[in-house]
C-alpha cells in the first residue's frame, strides 16, 4: 500500500481505505516475486491492460517473454496472459518470473485445453487449474461465473450471440450438462483459493455485446446483476474483486454502462474492454475502441482493455501492441486530465512550452511515443540544424502559425510568453506515475533481466535511445 501510495502520489490511508471499502483492488498474489504494485480504482489514475498470449499456431517462450516485454515498454500497467497454444505452465510461470506489471489469465482457456473441448470440462478441473495457477502466482483471474443457464434464452434475439470466449464455453457447457454453471455453484470454494493466494478476481462478463445493437440488452444487465451478487461473495471471503464490462456501445450509453455497473456492483472498479462505439471500422478498432474507452473511465471505469487494429482480424504482433498501447494511454490520460486528477495535466503543459519554445528535442522526449514523434518530424527535416528549427514541415518556414504570433509579440503591443514564468516542473507534479513520462510505469532499462536475443535487445536500445 505505500508503494502503490508513492505511484500514486497519495497518502498510504487513502489507499488502504479504498481497498477496504473494495472500491480499488491492489492485484498482487503473495507468490509474485518481481512485481511492482500498482492500484486498480476511479478514486486512481486511469491504467491500462494489454493481452498476450500464444495461439495454436504461434507458440515459443522467448517470443512470449518479447511480447510481455513489448506490453510493459509501450505502457501495460497490467497484462493478461490469455495463451492457448502449447507450453501454458512454462510460459506462465516465465511471465510471472519476470513481469513488474501484475499477470492476469482466464483459467478456463486451459481447461478446455486439458478436457478436449468445453463439453468435456469437470467441476474438479476446474477447480484443479484454479488452484495451480493461483499458486504460481497469477494476480488476477477472469472467473466466468456470471453467466448463468436461465441468461442463455436472452440472447437469442442478438445479431452476433455470445462473442466472449469465456462465455461460449460456459454456455456450451450448460448446454451440454443441463447444468447450472460450475464456476457460479463453486464460487465460494474459488474465493477460498483465491483469498489463500491473494488473488483478485476479475469477474467477466460473458454476456457482453459484440455489436452496437446489442449493447445494454436484458442479457447483459441480468449476467451484471449476478455480478454484482458475486462481487458481495468475493468481499464477504476477503478477497479483492474489479468486475468487467463491455464491448461494444454506442456512445450515448457509455456512462449509463460505467454508471449502472458501479451501483449494482457497489462501487467495485469497473474494467473496460473498449468499448468500441462502432462495429463499421475492422483495422482502425484501436481508435473506435479508444472513444469508447476514454468515455468510459471519464465517467469512472478504472481500468481499460487494450484493443489493437488487428481485432476481429488476425492476431496482434508488436507494431499492433504499439498502437493499442498508444490509443489506450490516450485514452487513460485524456480521462485523468478531463477529471481533473491533481496534476495530470502537467504533462501536457511541459509539452506544449516546449512545443511553443521549438525544443524539438524537448518535445521529443516528453512525446507518447519519443521514437514516432522523432521519426515523423525527421522524415522531412532530417538535419540537426531543423532541431531548433522556428518551423516543421507541415505548415513551413513562411506560414508557421508560432513563428508568426511570436514574431508579432516581439514588434507590436502583444506581450511576449517566451521566458514567462518557471515552466512546468514535473519533477514537482503531484500526478500519479502513470501521468508522467517517460511513458509506462516502468523503462524499459527497469525491467527484471530478460531472455537475450536480438528482439528484445533492439527493442531496449530503441527504448534508452
Ligand atoms: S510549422 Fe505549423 S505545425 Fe510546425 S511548428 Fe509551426 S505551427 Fe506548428
Amino acid at each position: 500500500m505505500e508503494r502503490v501510495a508513492e505511484r500514486e502520489n497519495r497518502d498510504p490511508d487513502s489507499v488502504r481505505e479504498q481497498v477496504a471499502d473494495g472500491q480499488a483492488v491492489i492485484p498482487a498474489n503473495r507468490h509474485h516475486e518481481s512485481l511492482d504494485p500498482m492500484i486498480i480504482g476511479r478514486e486512481f489514475a486511469t491504467k491500462v491492460n494489454a493481452n498476450i498470449g500464444n495461439s495454436e499456431t504461434t507458440s515459443d517462450l522467448e517470443t512470449e517473454l518479447e511480447k510481455l516485454h513489448t506490453a510493459v515498454h509501450y505502457g501495460a500497467d497490467t497484462v493478461m496472459d490469455l495463451g492457448t497454444g502449447s507450453d501454458l505452465d512454462e510460459i506462465r510461470e516465465a511471465h510471472i518470473a519476470h513481469s513488474p506489471v501484475p499477470i492476469g489469465t482466464v483459467p478456463l482457456y486451459e481447461a478446455v485445453k486439458q478436457a478436449g473441448s468445453p463439453e468435456a470440462i469437470t467441476k474438479d478441473l476446474l477447480l484443479e487449474i484454479i488452484e495451480k495457477q493461483a499458486e504460481q502466482g497469477v494476480d488476477y483471474m477472469t472467473i466466468h461465473a456470471g453467466i448463468l443457464a436461465e441468461h442463455l434464452p436472452l440472447t437469442d434475439g442478438r445479431k452476433t450471440g455470445i462473442v466472449s470466449r469465456g462465455g461460449s464455453i460456459m454456455a456450451s457447457w450448460m448446454e451440454a450438462h443441463g447444468e447450472q454453471n460450475p464456476l457460479y455453484q463453486d464460487f465460494p470454494e474459488i474465493c477460498e483459493i483465491f483469498a489463500e493466494h491473494d488473488v483478485t478476481f476479475s469477474l467477466g462478463d460473458s454476456l457482453r455485446p459484440g455489436c452496437l445493437a446489442d449493447a445494454c440488452d436484458e442479457a447483459q444487465y441480468a449476467e451484471l446483476d449476478t455480478l454484482g451478487e458475486l462481487t458481495r461473495v468475493g468481499w464477504d471471503h476477503g478477497v479483492q474483486v474489479m468486475v468487467e464490462g463491455p464491448g461494444h456501445v454506442p456512445m450515448h450509453k457509455v456512462a449509463e454502462n460505467v454508471e449502472r455497473q458501479q451501483e449494482v456492483c457497489d462501487g467495485a472498479p469497473f474494467y473496460v474492454l473498449g468499448p468500441l462505439v462502432t462495429d463499421i471500422a475492422p483495422g482502425y478498432d484501436h481508435i473506435t475502441s479508444a472513444i469508447g474507452a476514454a468515455m468510459a473511465a471519464q465517467a469512472g471505469a478504472a481500468m481499460l482493455c487494450y484493443v489493437t487494429p488487428k481485432e476481429h482480424l488476425g492476431l496482434p504482433e508488436e507494431e499492433d501492441v504499439r498502437d493499442g498501447l498508444a490509443a489506450y494511454r490516450i485514452a487513460a490520460h485524456a480521462a485523468d486530465v478531463g477529471t481533473e486528477r491533481p496534476g495530470a495535466r502537467d504533462w501536457d503543459d511541459a509539452l506544449s512550452e516546449a512545443r511553443y519554445a521549438f525544443d524539438w528535442r524537448e518535445q521529443f522526449a516528453l512525446a507518447l511515443d519519443p521514437d514516432r514523434a522523432r521519426s515523423f518530424h525527421d522524415q522531412t527535416l532530417p538535419g540537426d540544424n531543423y532541431k531548433e528549427a522556428r518551423f516543421c514541415s507541415m505548415c513551413g518556414a513562411e506560414f508557421c502559425s508560432m513563428r508568426i504570433d511570436q514574431d508579432a509579440r516581439e514588434t507590436g503591443d502583444m506581450d511576449s510568453l517566451e521566458g514567462e514564468g518557471e515552466g512546468t516542473d514535473l519533477e514537482a507534479s503531484p500526478a500519479a506515475e502513470v501521468n508522467r513520462p517517460p511513458v509506462g510505469t516502468h523503462a524499459a532499462g527497469d525491467l527484471p533481466p530478460m531472455a537475450d536475443h536480438e528482439g528484445v535487445d533492439a527493442l531496449e536500445e530503441a527504448g534508452d535511445d
